[in-house]
């Protein structure tokens, strides 16, 4: 049995065993600086924070890549008819 190593969330200043922590490859010891559980609230903060600019950002890519979107509904439309022809 390996021993559950802790760590402290900065965020919520808890203790919390090292699997109450997401996976970040990046980070030295191979898991995130924050818990699951503040990363959770703070993804969910930024969402609700910037609700309205991703929304935004949405709508201006459907706007920019109108022509490339249609095209490959285009294309898959003209697929399907070929394979119901078949
Ligand atoms: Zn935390």
């Amino acid at each position: 049995m390996g021993s559950v190593i802790y760590k402290v969330c900065p965020d919520c200043c808890f203790i919390k065993p090292l699997h109450e922590f997401y996976i970040d490859s990046s980070c030295k010891d191979g898991h995130g600086r924050v818990c699951s559980e503040c990363a959770k609230k703070k993804s969910k903060e930024y969402y609700d924070a910037n609700r309205d600019e991703i929304c935004k950002k949405k709508a201006e890519y459907a706007i920019v890549n109108k022509d490339r979107i249609r095209k490959v509904k285009a294309k898959y439309y003209q697929r399907r008819k070929r394979e119901d022809e078949k």
